[in-house]
């Protein structure tokens, strides 16, 4: 467990660690790195290192584009590969100024932010995310759609091809830390999932950008194309990004309550009721592609409407049945080309807000929700959540709330690019119209 200067100093040296890699993301959550070598680490962690931001996207405009690298040692790490040319590490930075304080487009500060208000309330907020992804084959140096396997869930060898590789990748992670509770073939063919044990939800947004990282390494040391794209196949599951959100209080889960007859405390109601109230708007930010739409339909165990319940994994949240230090609150919209950074800070915001208001969930939605009928759904009251980036990023830009927690560099940015990638699409003439239209008008 590394904490300090010395700490690292230690390890560089135990290891003979050669280079270092300053890690950061840019509003996307798309990993950034610059390489130094150990020479330089001291400059590093006493000064931290420069660079240009206007260069990141939703960083900064040309004229203010001196931003800093400041290494965070707890996240110090030995890179699994590479060990030829002499060992790796990885440090995750912060952002700042030139003027030393704190760059607000700098998504883990965005998450900082929230978790400090939620630290003023007495709590700590832990987050354990399922990740699922595809593993294609790669032809002539592409990546194609052809899954690598046609196994299914929790298949096993032979028709699971990937156990080898499902393996690498485990290793890798443990290498670097994670603590890995298990790993399956998932619904899809080529489809699969690796799990890791929760933490707070820094370290955990942290671990998600890692985790994509060395998953797509592994993969393609192994010859294969892994990507965490929400929908890479029309007619089978698309990838999700289930989030398991707990509070803590004085080491204790403030969700549990053994008194209660559910033994759930009313504040992960509450917490339910801050998300629920603010999900359309953080939907633009969990789903940020257009593609991420095409996942949330039904039929393909992904949420489509907004409701909560019991274990029923057909809704958006649940609440599953395990209880004592495992109770948590699960949202099953989010998916893995998400920021994480942002993504937690806007759910964590909103579920805070629902504590302090108290907010009320309404009623929980224990039946299949997608064997409903329209009449069924009106009568219940229920919504759906946006059905396109579009709709998402329209309820985003009215969401005042949102816009405050996550600060409005950011929500102006997160808005920009969306509509950018909105209207790009809508240019597009797809092979589905040219199909269904060009002989039939
Ligand atoms: P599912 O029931 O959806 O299949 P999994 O067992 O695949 O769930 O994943 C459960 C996730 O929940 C893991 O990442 C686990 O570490 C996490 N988890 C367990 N307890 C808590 C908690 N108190 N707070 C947040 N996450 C938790
Ligand atoms: N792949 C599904 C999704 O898109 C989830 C499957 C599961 O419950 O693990 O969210
Ligand atoms: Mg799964
Ligand atoms: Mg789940």
């Amino acid at each position: 467990n590394i904490k300090s200067k010395e700490d690292v100093y230690n390890e560089i040296e135990n290891n003979n660690v050669k280079f270092i890699r300053l890690q950061f993301t840019d509003i996307q959550g798309v990993v950034k790195d610059v390489e130094i070598p150990v020479t330089q680490v001291k400059k590093a962690l006493e000064t931290g290192i420069s660079f240009d931001g206007s260069s990141i996207e939703g960083f900064v405009r040309i004229d203010e584009s001196d931003m800093v690298l400041r290494p965070d040692v707890r996240s110090f790490a030995l890179l699994p590969w590479d060990q030829g040319k002499g060992v790796v590490a990885r440090m995750v930075c912060d952002i700042c100024k030139p003027d030393g304080s704190a760059f607000e487009g700098d998504p883990r500060y965005v998450l900082r932010r929230v978790l400090k208000e939620a630290h003023e309330m007495g709590f700590s907020f832990n987050v354990g995310p399922e990740l699922e992804f595809f593993l294609f084959q790669v032809e002539n140096g592409k990546a194609t759609t052809k899954p690598h396997d046609f196994g299914r869930y929790f298949e096993f060898a032979p028709a699971d091809l990937a156990e080898d590789i499902r393996r690498e990748i485990v290793l890798g992670l443990i290498d670097l830390g994670f603590n890995i509770e298990a790993a399956h073939h998932e619904v899809a063919f080529g489809q699969h999932e690796i799990d890791f044990k929760y933490d707070d939800a820094l370290s955990t947004a942290d671990n998600v950008v890692t985790f994509r990282y060395v998953t797509r390494t592994i993969a393609k040391l192994n010859g294969l194309h892994a990507t965490f794209m929400p929908k890479p196949l029309t007619s089978e599951n698309g990838s999700g990004m289930h989030v398991n959100l707990s509070l803590s209080k004085d080491g204790k889960n403030a969700f549990y309550d053994p008194q209660d007859e559910g033994e759930v405390d009313q504040m992960a109601y509450h917490f339910i009721g801050g998300v629920l109230e603010h999900i359309k708007g953080i939907t633009a930010i969990s789903n940020p592609l257009i593609n991420s739409y095409k996942r949330l339909v039904p039929g393909y165990e992904a949420p489509v409407y907004i409701t909560w319940s019991g274990p029923n994994r057909s809704s958006l949240v649940r609440i599953p049945a395990a209880r004592g230090q495992s109770t948590r609150v699960e949202l099953r919209s989010p998916d893995p080309s998400c920021n994480p950074y942002i993504t937690f800070a806007a759910i964590l915001a909103a579920g805070l807000k629902g504590i302090k208001e108290q907010i009320d969930p309404g009623e929980g939605t224990d039946v299949n929700i997608y064997d409903l009928t329209p009449k069924g759904l009106a009568d219940r009251n229920i919504e759906t959540l946006p059905p396109t980036l579009l709709d998402a990023a329209n309820h985003l830009a009215k969401d005042d709330f949102l816009r405050d927690a996550l600060g409005s560099h950011v929500h102006e940015n997160l808005l920009r690019i969306a509509y950018a990638e909105w209207d790009a699409y809508k240019l597009q003439v797809h092979e589905w119209e040219t199909k269904r239209y060009l002989n039939a008008m």
